[in-house]
């Protein structure tokens, strides 16, 4: 059961707690019994080796795959106050010849109009607005398959911020940028965290940048094999064994 509703608990902030999810896909048990809580305010990195599972948990999350167990966001104020959530999928392909612009994907997503008929001039200061969050004025008439992969993020970033979300979810958004690109979008992502005290749930291969930008790690591999700090579980059993590393590498 998703609940989306004030609950309560946590001491009336804001947080997302995952008891007991298990997924089955056909017959095959992808998730056990996975358990997990993100407080307001906090990143929380999903690790774990490709087939592991992550994706699908953020599936579940979203309402887009059937499990067993309890999801529950819960937000401050009233109790009627509903969790918003942003969600930044893995990075989809556009073909570099798409006439398809930044202009025309926020109309699509934003606006009511048809994305034929153009924007308007409030729709065009919205995106801007939405841009600039992410430092992407710049980007709004570029064509969507020639942006750079951080490029790309950032737009798809600032999509998932309007309207802001309590909590943002994030699916391998470092994976196809480069190394100074990665910097780029965890600075933001962290800047955006503290000004709006959002909570992020982000699945990544990239462990160097776990200390530095994680308050909590969770290794998961169909179920979660450790979580904590990130040199807690990066110096784990569990996390050379996930990634059949030999012992004291
Ligand atoms: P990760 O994101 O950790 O790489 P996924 O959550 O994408 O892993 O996938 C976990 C497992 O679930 C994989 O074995 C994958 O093949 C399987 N799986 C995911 N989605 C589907 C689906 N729609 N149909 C069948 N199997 C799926
Ligand atoms: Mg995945």
């Amino acid at each position: 059961m998703i609940n989306l509703f004030h609950s309560g608990g946590c001491h009336d902030s804001c947080c997302l707690k995952v008891q007991n999810v298990s997924v089955k896909i056909g017959g095959d048990r992808i998730l056990r019994n996975v358990n997990l809580h993100v407080h307001c305010g906090q990143l929380v990195a999903l690790i774990g080796p490709n087939g592991a599972g992550k994706s699908t948990l953020l599936n579940a999350l979203l309402g887009e795959r059937e499990f067993d167990g309890n999801i529950i966001f819960s937000v401050p104020g009233s109790r009627r106050a509903k969790a918003r959530i942003g969600y930044v999928p893995q990075s989809p392909n556009f073909d570099p010849g798409d006439p398809v612009s930044v202009t025309d994907l926020f109309c699509c997503c934003l606006s009511r109009r048809p994305a034929f008929l153009g924007c308007g001039k409030s729709d065009r200061e919205l995106i801007l607005e939405c841009l600039e969050r992410v430092h992407g004025e710049d980007l709004i008439d570029k064509r969507v398959g020639t942006l750079s992969g951080g490029e790309l993020q950032r737009v798809l970033l600032a999509l998932a911020l309007e309207p802001m979300p309590n909590i943002l979810i994030l699916d391998e958004p470092l994976s196809g940028v480069d190394i100074e690109g990665q910097t780029g979008l965890m600075d933001m992502l962290d800047e955006i965290r503290r000004e709006y005290d959002l909570s992020i749930l982000m699945t990544t291969h990239d462990f160097s940048m776990l200390s530095r930008y994680a308050d909590r790690v969770v290794l998961i591999d169909h179920e979660v094999k450790c979580q904590g700090t990130s040199a807690e579980v990066l110096e784990s059993d569990e996390f050379r064994r996930a990634f059949h590393m030999k012992e004291g590498k």
